[in-house]
């Protein structure tokens, strides 16, 4: 039987943490404190070294890297943020809690963020490669956001890895991305100057050296506590060591399952680019009413499957209600009805809602064998074949 969310977690083992046992040696699990290089430290290096990042800053999951990277392009607040229409609402959230207002735009068939929506003045754009598909970024806006959380490993069109092009990436690692540390997330910059001011931000807007009390300057900007654990790190860092295998078995696993799928009219795969994290098969369906039959079919049989409905951010409580915990409504308060703050989609969201409704994604397992996720292809054929 296959776990419903079955990515990194599996590669948990006490064999490869040596990085644990020694910072529990060293009893220092608060990165600056430590007595050599941080784990913390070392891992941000192995992630700029494979995905060819900049500069990397862990943090404690994937919404403060977005929180982290928001701030960090020093907006005012209220400021718009154009976001896809359709990802975790995790990306909103990031925005609102910054002080600003997320504006959905309308998403391409990939369901990325479609940039010929954008006004030619966006500065600030949250892009997100969902389900491990690489979307292309927006030219010309000065603060692109790559949200990599379920992307990690994948790579741009030119060969780049996903999340080190824009201006910031955020990865997480949380239980149910491709790597997962139960939390965590990092955040990636190209320029050594925003990765200080980032960084300093994290550490409650000092300037810290290792083994040192945080350090003030007169003009310090305040902060927050977004620093890294040593413990968390050390999982972090056995669990990037498997990357390319975990992406290999994932490549593996999606020929395997497109391979055996049955060519049904009715149906389509919707294609997987090259630099595409293989997480998942995705299937549309003419209809949702198929849609829904064929994921009450996996789930008879035991097999994961879901619904990107949840995504639509339109449609969100959280947008939708425009609720706040703040008494004067902050920050929606300062949506002055103005056109930048407009949602943009060309026909309402119509043609999204629809595809969503007929969207159904199948997880695909890196932990199995060949032999296994050859079974596991089959069983989901004739789960597909019977409908
Ligand atoms: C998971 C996720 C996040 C948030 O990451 P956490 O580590 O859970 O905070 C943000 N954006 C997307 C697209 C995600 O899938």
């Amino acid at each position: 039987m296959l776990r419903k969310l079955p990515y990194g977690a599996n590669y948990l083992s006490w064999a490869e943490v040596p990085e644990l046992r020694e910072a529990f040696e060293d009893k220092a699990l608060f990165r600056y404190i430590t007595s050599g290089e941080s784990v913390s430290s070392r891992f941000e290096r192995a992630v700029e070294e494979r995905l060819g990042a900049g500069h990397a800053l862990a943090t404690h999951n994937g919404t403060q890297a977005l929180r982290l990277a928001l701030v960090g392009t020093r907006p005012a607040a209220g400021t718009p943020v154009h976001i896809p229409a359709v990802t975790f609402v995790a990306v909103a959230g990031s925005v609102l809690s910054c002080g600003l207002i997320p504006v959905p735009v309308d998403v391409d068939e990939r369901f990325g963020l479609d940039a010929s929506l954008l006004p030619p003045d966006a500065e600030r754009v949250v892009v997100a490669h969902m389900e491990g598909m690489v979307g292309p970024l927006p030219e010309g806006v000065p603060y692109v956001i790559e949200d990599t959380a379920q992307a990690m490993g994948g790579r741009h069109r030119d060969g780049r890895h996903a999340g080190t092009v824009g201006w910031a990436g955020t990865f997480s690692f949380h239980h149910a991305k491709v790597l997962t540390s139960g939390e965590g997330g990092l955040l990636t910059a190209r320029d050594q100057e925003d990765w200080v001011r980032l960084r300093s931000y994290s550490d409650h807007g000092s300037d810290r050296a290792h083994g040192q009390y945080p350090a003030w300057r007169e003009g310090s900007f305040y902060g927050e506590n977004l620093c890294s654990n040593e413990a968390v790190a050390s999982v972090q860092l056995q669990q990037f060591r498997h990357l390319d295998e975990i992406l290999a078995s994932l490549e593996r696993h999606y020929a395997l399952a497109v391979e055996q799928l049955p060519g049904r009219p009715d149906m389509r795969v919707v294609p997987r680019t090259e630099g595409d994290v293989k997480v998942s098969v995705r299937v549309q369906f003419d209809s949702g009413e198929l849609r829904d039959r064929a994921l009450a079919a996996l789930t008879d049989r035991g097999l994961p499957g879901w619904t990107l409905d949840r995504y639509f951010l339109p449609e969100h409580p959280v947008l939708k209600g425009r609720a706040s915990i703040y008494s004067d409504g902050f920050p929606w308060n300062l949506d002055d009805g103005s056109e930048r703050y407009r949602p943009l989609s060309r026909d309402g969201f119509a043609g999204t809602r629809d595809l969503l409704s007929r969207t159904l994604c199948i997880p695909l397992a890196p932990e199995l064998d060949k032999a296994e996720q050859d079974t596991y292809a089959k069983e989901l054929a004739s789960v597909l074949t019977l409908l």
